[in-house]
Protein backbone atom coordinates (compact mmCIF):
# COMPACT_ATOMS: atom_id res chain seq x y z
CA UNK A 1 0.00 0.00 0.00
CA UNK A 2 1.70 3.10 -1.15
CA UNK A 3 1.67 5.79 2.00
CA UNK A 4 2.59 8.93 -0.28
CA UNK A 5 3.57 10.05 -4.06
CA UNK A 6 4.84 12.59 -6.02
CA UNK A 7 6.16 13.71 -9.23
CA UNK A 8 7.97 15.91 -11.36
CA UNK A 9 6.70 19.52 -12.84
CA UNK A 10 6.18 17.74 -16.07
CA UNK A 11 5.04 14.21 -15.10
CA UNK A 12 7.87 12.11 -16.38
CA UNK A 13 9.10 11.14 -12.91
CA UNK A 14 6.77 9.70 -10.68
CA UNK A 15 7.07 7.64 -7.49
CA UNK A 16 5.19 5.89 -5.18
CA UNK A 17 6.56 5.94 -1.06
CA UNK A 18 5.15 2.85 0.94
CA UNK A 19 6.71 4.58 4.46
CA UNK A 20 5.77 6.89 6.39
CA UNK A 21 8.46 9.86 6.44
CA UNK A 22 10.64 9.25 9.21
CA UNK A 23 11.49 12.90 9.75
CA UNK A 24 11.07 16.32 7.57
CA UNK A 25 13.04 19.01 8.04
CA UNK A 26 13.72 22.36 6.47
CA UNK A 27 17.07 23.11 5.63
CA UNK A 28 18.65 26.54 5.49
CA UNK A 29 22.09 24.85 4.11
CA UNK A 30 23.71 26.78 1.22
CA UNK A 31 23.56 23.81 -0.75
CA UNK A 32 19.89 23.38 -0.64
CA UNK A 33 19.41 26.95 -1.65
CA UNK A 34 20.91 26.12 -4.17
CA UNK A 35 20.00 23.13 -5.73
CA UNK A 36 16.17 24.28 -5.12
CA UNK A 37 16.16 27.49 -5.99
CA UNK A 38 14.29 28.58 -3.55
CA UNK A 39 15.35 30.14 0.06
CA UNK A 40 15.20 27.23 1.76
CA UNK A 41 14.54 23.19 1.34
CA UNK A 42 11.87 21.15 2.87
CA UNK A 43 13.04 17.23 2.72
CA UNK A 44 11.36 14.34 3.75
CA UNK A 45 13.68 11.20 5.10
CA UNK A 46 12.24 7.94 4.17
CA UNK A 47 13.69 4.74 3.79
CA UNK A 48 15.44 4.07 0.40
CA UNK A 49 14.03 0.54 0.58
CA UNK A 50 10.56 1.76 0.44
CA UNK A 51 10.26 4.14 -2.59
CA UNK A 52 9.45 3.51 -6.61
CA UNK A 53 10.33 5.19 -8.79
CA UNK A 54 9.48 5.50 -12.44
CA UNK A 55 10.86 7.10 -15.24
CA UNK A 56 14.09 8.28 -16.18
CA UNK A 57 15.82 10.48 -13.36
CA UNK A 58 19.13 12.08 -14.05
CA UNK A 59 21.76 12.70 -11.14
CA UNK A 60 24.65 15.44 -10.06
CA UNK A 61 27.08 14.38 -7.65
CA UNK A 62 29.30 16.59 -5.38
CA UNK A 63 31.25 16.58 -1.87
CA UNK A 64 29.45 18.19 0.72
CA UNK A 65 31.13 20.23 3.88
CA UNK A 66 31.28 16.86 6.23
CA UNK A 67 33.00 14.79 3.34
CA UNK A 68 30.37 12.77 2.34
CA UNK A 69 29.06 12.29 -1.38
CA UNK A 70 25.84 13.75 -1.84
CA UNK A 71 23.72 12.96 -5.12
CA UNK A 72 21.19 15.03 -5.99
CA UNK A 73 18.35 13.49 -8.66
CA UNK A 74 16.05 15.43 -11.03
CA UNK A 75 14.00 15.26 -13.96
CA UNK A 76 15.66 15.57 -17.45
CA UNK A 77 12.96 16.80 -18.75
CA UNK A 78 11.65 19.99 -16.48
CA UNK A 79 14.68 20.05 -14.20
CA UNK A 80 12.66 19.44 -11.04
CA UNK A 81 14.92 18.32 -8.27
CA UNK A 82 12.98 15.12 -6.27
CA UNK A 83 15.60 13.12 -4.47
CA UNK A 84 19.05 13.49 -2.57
CA UNK A 85 21.16 10.79 -1.20
CA UNK A 86 24.00 11.03 1.10
CA UNK A 87 26.59 8.25 1.08
CA UNK A 88 26.65 8.23 4.88
CA UNK A 89 23.23 7.41 5.25
CA UNK A 90 22.74 3.69 4.43
CA UNK A 91 19.04 3.45 3.27
CA UNK A 92 17.58 6.57 3.64
CA UNK A 93 16.48 8.98 0.67
CA UNK A 94 15.30 12.77 1.04
CA UNK A 95 12.43 13.32 -1.41
CA UNK A 96 11.62 17.14 -2.36
CA UNK A 97 8.21 18.40 0.15
CA UNK A 98 6.98 19.78 -2.94
CA UNK A 99 6.91 17.01 -5.80
CA UNK A 100 4.64 15.27 -3.11
CA UNK A 101 1.17 14.67 -4.09
CA UNK A 102 -0.61 14.93 -0.11
CA UNK A 103 -0.33 17.88 0.77
CA UNK A 104 -1.31 17.85 4.74
CA UNK A 105 1.70 15.14 4.72
CA UNK A 106 4.63 17.92 5.15
CA UNK A 107 4.90 18.81 8.24
CA UNK A 108 8.34 20.25 8.68
CA UNK A 109 9.24 19.24 12.84
CA UNK A 110 12.71 21.26 12.78
CA UNK A 111 14.76 24.17 11.02
CA UNK A 112 18.30 23.06 10.10
CA UNK A 113 20.79 24.59 9.28
CA UNK A 114 20.00 27.99 10.96
CA UNK A 115 23.67 29.15 10.61
CA UNK A 116 23.27 29.69 7.28
CA UNK A 117 19.15 31.05 7.03
CA UNK A 118 19.12 33.82 4.63
CA UNK A 119 17.84 36.90 7.25
CA UNK A 120 14.54 37.45 6.08
CA UNK A 121 13.31 34.02 5.94
CA UNK A 122 10.88 33.85 8.66
CA UNK A 123 10.84 30.73 11.26
CA UNK A 124 7.89 29.02 13.24
CA UNK A 125 8.81 29.14 16.41
CA UNK A 126 7.00 26.22 17.52
CA UNK A 127 9.30 24.27 15.63
CA UNK A 128 12.49 22.96 17.13
CA UNK A 129 15.46 24.57 15.55
CA UNK A 130 20.02 23.50 14.65
CA UNK A 131 22.37 25.50 13.67
CA UNK A 132 23.66 22.92 11.88
CA UNK A 133 22.66 19.38 10.90
CA UNK A 134 21.90 17.23 13.78
CA UNK A 135 23.42 13.96 14.02
ZN1 LIG B 1 9.77 16.37 -15.24
ZN1 LIG C 1 20.29 21.37 3.10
Amino acid sequence: MSVFSGKCLCGEVTYTCHSEPKTIFNCHCEDCRRATGSVFGTNLFVPEDKVEISGKVSSYTHTSDSGSTMTKRFCPVCGSLLFGKNSAKVNVLSIRAGTVDQLDLIKPMVNVFMDSKIPSTSIDQNLKQAPRMPS
